[in-house]
């Protein structure tokens, strides 16, 4: 059974930035994001139930799943949502699961922005969270995205506080420095890691 780090942190905090370094190091990355598209392409039960229960309007004329219409559709709807959720939520973290036991490195990390959120730290050895404070996280979402202020915030909102992170957190990366600042705190966790995959 592989040794699994869960990495968070909120809009903008550097996760990227940060997995990317441990991939460098030839750590197997599992990204939720990437799998909560996959978990929905087409010929996967999950498009199928969702284009039964909201119709064919929720389905692009590539016959993929149009998030946009999906979106409209349960905003605004806590019934809707929670349905989609209960659907989704199983389907991602079993292709999560899947995703971990084919890993092959000696741990693997787990990237989910929503991990604390989502209840998803029980699924993990070990919580390593990236960190920095808020105005560092809103400035670089604006210089990335090209989305309002309001919006930023609005997501930030929505996602757990800094100390609620921190308080789940087993390891830090302190992203509040400079990009060139990250990869020593990585080789860093990487050997710690290493050994207590060991033990495992
Ligand atoms: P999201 O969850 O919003 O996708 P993220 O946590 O993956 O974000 P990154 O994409 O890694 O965050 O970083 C956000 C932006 O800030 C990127 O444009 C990235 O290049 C930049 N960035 C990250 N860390 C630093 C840093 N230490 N100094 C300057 N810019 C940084």
């Amino acid at each position: 059974r592989p040794y699994v780090v869960g990495l968070t942190g909120g809009i903008g905090s550097g996760k990227t930035a940060v997995s990317d370094k441990f991939a460098e190091l030839g750590i197997d990355i599992i990204d939720a994001d990437i799998i909560a598209r996959q978990v929905v392409e087409p010929g996967t039960p999950a498009l199928k139930a969702i284009t039964e229960h909201f119709g064919a309007a929720v389905i692009d004329a590539d016959g993929r799943l149009d998030r946009a219409a999906l979106r409209q559709r349960i905003f605004s709807d806590e019934q809707r949502r929670q349905w989609l959720n209960k659907l989704l939520h199983p389907a991602i973290r079993l292709a999560m699961q899947e995703a971990i036991h084919q890993s092959r490195s000696p741990y693997c990390i787990l990237a989910v922005p929503l991990l604390i959120e989502n209840g998803l730290d029980g699924m993990v050895n070990r919580v390593l969270v990236v960190d920095c404070p808020e105005h560092i996280q809103l400035e670089r979402a604006l210089a990335r995205d090209g989305s309002t202020e309001q919006t930023i915030r609005g997501i930030m909102a929505s996602q757990a506080s800094r100390e609620q992170r921190l308080a789940k957190a087993d390891d830090v990366i302190d992203n509040s420095g400079p990009l060139s600042a990250i990869a020593p705190q990585v080789l860093k966790l990487h050997q710690a890691y290493i050994e207590f995959s060991a033990r495992l």
